[in-house]
Parts: structure tokens; sequence; C-alpha cells
């Protein structure tokens, strides 16, 4: 009776040993995450690649993306320290940093950054039928900012601000991501909508599949405003068949997609995450041995999945930083390139 006893506790204890020994085998794995954007947007497909990137290259890391609200809730998920890494906007970084406008008062000062990764363009679509040709026809339309904390929102304010109109010149606003807010312009529920992001954005380009849609211009003068008043802007143009229907280059105003860390994280995992973003090759994190071989870089990867992908490049990795820190890790990184003293 006792052995039998014995015998039927032989599964449990082989369980519970297994239960023991795998998960202290996965328990050398770290984890690390990087929230993104919605599911519109480019954040997300190029943050998914990226962790996608970053997992196969660094074995003993594992990373993942997390869709989101996009830049201002970002920088509040650092700051909260509820996720390690992000996508955010360069102005949007510059606030939170330095505690300005949205973040007046409650600065996020954890925020540092890994690099600068590929221009994103205020994009603002109207409805052709709405009667939309320029900048001046929004007023008094039906607006969608973009989502609530979003960095769109805030540049969406900013160009308002600069025409001299806020959320009470229009009949009625309505905070949706870029894919939501297609629809809406799809089912004639809305007018106009702005979205700050790479081009071509699959949003956009969906909704000019069937519907007549106007990439509104910027004049001179708004850009102009706004070029004095916020650093962080730059002129770009979209050029015309950039997305169905669209026959004129259109002038805009463009900002940097950065890639943002908590100061917390330590230096050398920063330094690897820096590395396997630029370079080919695997990256061991806690002993020597990284491996040479020919896995393509965090970059190459974002390059081959989406056109705005093709810009995050080395040579432009530090543009629109210093307002805000690099990370120690990632600033170890550059010096070692010669890229900063
Ligand atoms: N730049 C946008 C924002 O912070 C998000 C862009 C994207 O999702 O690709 O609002």
């Amino acid at each position: 009776m006792k052995k039998q006893r014995w015998i039927a506790c032989v599964p449990i204890v082989l369980a519970l040993t297994m239960m023991v020994a795998i998960p202290s085998f996965a328990a050398k794995k770290e984890f690390f995450a990087i929230a993104t954007g919605g599911t519109g947007g480019v954040y997300y497909p190029l943050g998914g690649a990226l962790a996608q990137a970053l997992t196969d290259k660094i074995p003993d890391l594992i990373v993942t993306a997390q869709a989101g609200n996009a830049s201002v809730a970002n920088c509040n998920l650092i700051g909260n320290r509820q996720i390690e890494s992000a996508f955010i906007q360069s102005n949007i970084a510059y606030n939170a940093f330095n505690g300005v406008g949205d973040f007046k008062g409650k600065p996020v000062k954890n925020l540092r950054i890994i690099a600068s990764l590929y221009p994103e363009t205020i994009q603002i679509v109207g409805r052709a039928d709405a009667g939309i040709k320029t900048i001046a026809d929004i007023k008094g339309k039906r607006l969608i900012p973009g989502d609530r904390g979003s960095g769109t929102e805030i540049d969406c304010k900013n160009v308002l601000e600069a025409l001299g109109l806020d959320y009470k010149d229009f009949s009625n606003v309505d905070w949706l991501g870029f894919s939501g807010a297609a629809q809406r312009l799809k089912d004639k529920q809305g007018d106009v909508t702005f979205n700050t992001v790479g081009w071509p954005t699959s949003a956009i380009m969906e909704l000019a599949l069937t519907s007549d849609i106007v990439l509104v211009p910027l004049d001179e003068k708004t850009i102009a405003t706004l070029l004095k008043k916020y650093p962080f802007y730059a002129r770009i143009v979209i050029p015309k068949g950039t997305y169905r229907g669209m026959d004129k280059d259109v002038p805009t105003i463009t900002t940097m997609a950065q890639w943002a860390v908590d100061a917390d994280v330590p230096d050398d995992l920063v330094y690897k995450l820096t590395q396997a973003l630029w370079e080919k090759g695997k990256f061991v994190l806690r002993k020597k041995g990284d491996v040479a071989d020919d896995s393509p870089s965090g970059a190459e990867i974002m390059a081959a999945i989406h056109s705005a992908g093709k810009q995050v490049q080395l040579k432009t990795a530090l543009e629109g930083v210093g307002a805000v820190p690099l990370h120690p890790g990632a600033a170890r990184y550059y010096r070692e390139k010669g890229l900063i003293k």
C-alpha cells in the first residue's frame, strides 16, 4: 500500500521538478518592452519589427512592443515607470523632459534617448466633398485632432494656435487614432483629421483608395510662425503621388521620431540595444562573446518592413538629440563610433 502511494506520487514529483526547472532556465532571460502607437500608424509596425529583431539579436533578452496612444501617453508611461522604453516625437520628449506644455509642473526627468529614428510629418487630411482645399477651409468643420495622449493632438493644437483658432472654432471635435479617424472620414462622419506620422501612412493610403481626400498644405505664414515658436519643427514637402489623387507637392512641417528609455535601465543593456539597432550580429548581455554573424541590424529590419524605416540611419541618429540627454549606455556606443566626444 505504502509503495503504491509512493508510485502514485512520482508524476506529481516529476511535474513539480519540471515546474521548478523550467522557470529557473527561463528566468535567465530578461524582459524589455517598447511602447508604440495605434495600429494604423508607423510606430506600431516599426516597434514590432524592432522588438523581434532585438529578441533575435540579444539571445538573453525578450523584447516586446505594445500598441498604445503614442507620444504624450508614452512619456507618462516612462515617467511612471510602467514601461522601459517608447517611441516618442522629439518635440513631445522635449516638453516632457523640461516640464512645458502638457507637462507643465510634471516633468519626466527620467527620460533619456537611445536614437532619433525617422521624420514624422504633420499630415492634415480633409474630405474634398466637405469643401476643404486650403488650411483656411478647416474652420467650422468636424475635426479629429488625433488620439487622446498623442503627440498628433499637440501638433494639431500648435497649428490651430498659429492659425488663430482653437477647438471652439469647430462644429465638433472627436479624439481618435489614425485608423478610427480615417474610418470617420470614409463614413462622412468627420471632415478633417491631423496625423503626425511617417509617410506613406497605411490609414491614409486606405482612405484615399475609397474617398476623395485632400492633403491640406500649410501656408508659408503658418509654417514660419510654427518654426519660430517651436525648435523641433522643420520644413518638409510631401511629394505628389504619395497618396491616390494627390497631384501636387504638399508643404508642411516635420519632427523626429525618437526611441526613448528610462534612465534607470542599466547602461550595459542600453549599450547592447544601441549596438543591436545599428549593427549586424548577435550580442550577449551578461558575458563576453558577441557573435559576428549576418543577422541584420534592427535598422535594416525596420527598413525592410516600411519605407519610413529606410530613414532610420546611424548618420541621423543624433539629429535633434541634446535637449533630452542621451542614455549613458547609448552615449558610450556613439562615443566609440566617434559620433560624439
Ligand atoms: N507621432 C504620433 C504621436 O505621437 C504617433 C505616430 C505613429 O503611431 O506612428 O501621436
